[in-house]
Order: structure tokens, then sequence, then C-alpha cells
């Protein structure tokens, strides 16, 4: 779970982490108000999305007046952003963040990653931070193994800045910032926690210009404060589809799909693809749900207007075939509005699920591999890719 920058900058300020004074702004009577309570004329406007590439895209911009500023903030409140981690429609900024101007002499970056290959935290430190960070060339960038089990060593912390021509107390300033960095990413079970810029001021202050922060999501059961946080951009089919504990990710296509497993789901997509076909979205049933799970399934998928066709890919394991039988006959027994249904199930309790479905009669076109429903069900809706 991503949380936006200026929560981050609450965590910071929570850990004595020096973050510029500012404000959170929703809607445009409130940006005035806060802009006057930054007690200058230079404010920073930044645009609150969960991507980067701001600064680049006019998402972050310093402003030296009143007027400027409530200027700026319209342009960007409840419009699109786009950048270049976007796609290209951009995201809705619903959120700004004011903040009292920062003159920087020096940016660098900072961060602390989980290193899975290693099992520890990584810190990440160059001295050559802020928006251009990407296309610096590795040799400018160290990298700090730390041990969850042993902590942070100051001693090595101290040395990536030993050279740098700073002054003593920024040094130590580091070494603290980054301690309580770690504290934090420790404390909220972060993923990751970056801050870039990370500027030495013109006052000759290290501060926290920027913050991006990822919390684990499978922290959350320990973490309920930070649950609040959450921000739920998800489509509604899919948050419904995960209260009823289903994997569903709503695409752009006309096929529904009904898959067990991700992967098998992943092939269905790729499979109805090759075959001029484009999925409407990718839903994993699981290896364990229940008939009425999958009657639900079939609801989440039938509210979808783009639909027009369904294919259902099953290998029957613990999911048994009848169950799938079971539901389609609830589902579709008294439907009016007919749409094609392609079935490919196979494995435990296909015979007695294909069985039943004759029985009741239900209007599904059998196949018996993915290549061929693939191909089946793009012919019964006429293609689509
Ligand atoms: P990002 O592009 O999404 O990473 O957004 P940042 O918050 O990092 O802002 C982008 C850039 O804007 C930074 O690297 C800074 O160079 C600049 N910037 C941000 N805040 C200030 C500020 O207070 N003063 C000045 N002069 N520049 C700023
Ligand atoms: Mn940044």
């Amino acid at each position: 779970m991503n949380i936006y920058e200026y929560q981050t900058k609450d965590f910071f300020r929570a850990y004595n982490i020096s973050v510029p004074k500012g404000y959170v702004v929703k809607s445009e009577d409130q940006i005035e108000k806060n802009l006057r309570r930054i007690e200058t004329d230079r404010a920073v406007i930044k645009a609150q999305i969960h991507a980067g590439g701001r600064g680049k895209a006019g998402g972050v911009q310093v402003v030296d007046s009143m007027s400027k500023g409530i200027e700026v903030s319209k342009e960007l409140l409840n419009k699109p952003l786009v950048t270049h981690q976007t796609s290209e429609e951009g995201i809705m900024v619903k959120t700004l963040y004011i903040e009292e101007a920062c003159d920087i002499e020096r940016e660098w970056y900072l961060s602390l990653t989980f290193n899975r290959e290693e099992a520890c935290v990584a810190l990440v430190f160059s001295a050559y931070g802020g928006v251009d960070i990407e296309s610096k060339d590795d040799s400018k960038i160290s990298k700090i193994n730390i041990n969850p089990l042993k902590g942070l060593s100051k001693k090595e912390v101290s040395k990536l800045v030993e050279n740098l021509k700073v002054s003593d107390p920024i040094k130590s300033d580091f070494v603290d910032l980054v301690e309580k960095l770690y504290t934090l990413y420790s404390d909220k079970d972060a993923l990751l926690i970056e801050i870039n810029p990370l500027v030495i001021s013109k006052e000759n202050k290290l501060v926290a210009l920027d913050g991006k922060m990822t919390i684990d999501d499978n922290a959350l059961f320990r973490q309920e404060d930070l649950k609040d946080l959450q921000d739920d951009t998800r489509h509604e089919r899919e948050r419904e589809a995960s209260n009823y504990g289903l994997s569903y990710v709503n695409l752009q296509g006309n096929i529904a799909c009904m898959v067990n497993g991700a992967g098998l789901a992943l092939a269905t997509l790729d499979t109805l693809w090759l075959h001029g076909g484009d999925a409407a979205n990718f839903l994993d049933v699981g290896g364990s749900a229940s008939p009425e799970q999958i009657e639900r399934a079939f609801e989440i998928i039938l509210k979808d207007e783009k639909v027009e066709g369904i294919f259902i890919n099953i290998f029957g394991g613990i999911m048994k075939g009848e169950y799938i039988a079971q539901a389609l006959i609830q589902s579709f027994k008294d439907k009016k509005k007919k749409i094609p249904i392609v079935l490919r199930l196979e494995g435990s309790g296909s015979e007695a699920g294909k069985n039943m479905l004759e029985k009741e009669n239900i209007d599904v076109i059998f196949v018996d591999s993915l290549d061929e429903g693939a191909e089946k069900i793009v012919t019964e809706i006429g293609g689509s890719n």
C-alpha cells in the first residue's frame, strides 16, 4: 500500500525528521486559507498522487505570490496529472499539499528498501539526488545492507558522507536522520521509504523535501491505524470481488473470463488475445472456491456492461467440476438475456459437472482445451481486438 507524500511527511514529523511546514488542500475554498498559513509568499504547490515524476510534469511548482499560488493550485486541483510514471490519461489530483518553499543548496537521494535476495534492508544513498536521479550513473550510488537482527551501523552510515564537502553538523545530522528513518521503517512495516530530494538548504539545514512510503500489505493486520490511510482507488467490482475472496481485475475487452489459478488465468488472457479476443477481466476464483463464491463471481462479471461472452477455464482439483456446474445452473437457469458461454472443464468432477449441466439444459458450449475454447468464444462474439 502506498501512502501520499503529505502522509509520509506526517510520519517524518512524528519521528523528528525535518520537513517544511505544509498544509493539505482538498477543495478550492481551502486554497487561500492554507496559503496564508505558510506565512511567506514563497510556497510550493504539490499535487498528491501515487506516482513520481511530478516535478517535471508541472505537478510541483514553486510560486512567489499569493495570486500565483491560487492560480497554480486551481490549475492542478481536480485535474488529471500525466507524468512519465502514469498512464496517458494521468491520475486525478484530488489533494494538494501546500508547503513553505525551501532554498536548495544541494540535493541528495536517500532510501530504505527491502532486499529480498539478501533478506535485509537496503539503504541507498546518492549525493546526486533530484528529479534526474534515474539517469545518473550507478557509480555515484552507494548501498548498505542492514541486517534487521543487528540494526543499523552508525559508523557505516557516516562513511557515506565522510568525504562530501558539507559541514560537520550536516554530517552528524545525516546519521541521525538515517537512524530515525530506519526506526520509522521498522515500526511501520514499510517496504520502501524514499526521500528524493533530501536537501541541504541555503540555511545549512538538512530537510526532507519529498517523501514516498510503501507499507507491506501483509502487515496491515498489526498496523491498525495505517489501514485508515488506505486510498481505495480500485474499481467498484474489484472491491466487491475482494469482499468475496475473489481476485478480480477489470480490463478493457468484452470477453469475461473465469479461471481457477492466477497462472492459468494469465495464460487464458494471452490465448484469447492470440485468437483475436480481448478479455473484460482477470478473474481467479482460487483453488478452493465454494459454489456460492462462484455464483458471486458470475454476478460480478455479468454486472460489467462490456461483456458479450464468457469463457470459463477450470482445471478441477480441490475445486470440483460439480461446483462450477451448480453455480452455472443457479446463475443461468432462468436468465432471459442469453450470452455465449464457453466451458472448458477438466480434472476433478468434470464429467459429473457436464452431466449436471446437460440435464438442466444449460446452454454452454463444451470444449476440451484452452486453445479450442479461446478460439470458440472469439468466433461466437465475432472477435474483439
Ligand atoms: P517528484 O518530481 O514527484 O519527485 O516531486 P518532488 O517533491 O521531488 O519535487 C520535484 C523537484 O521540485 C525537487 O527535486 C526540487 O528540485 C523541486 N522542489 C520541490 N520543493 C521545492 C522547494 O521548496 N523549493 C525549491 N526551490 N524547489 C523545490
Ligand atoms: Mn521526488
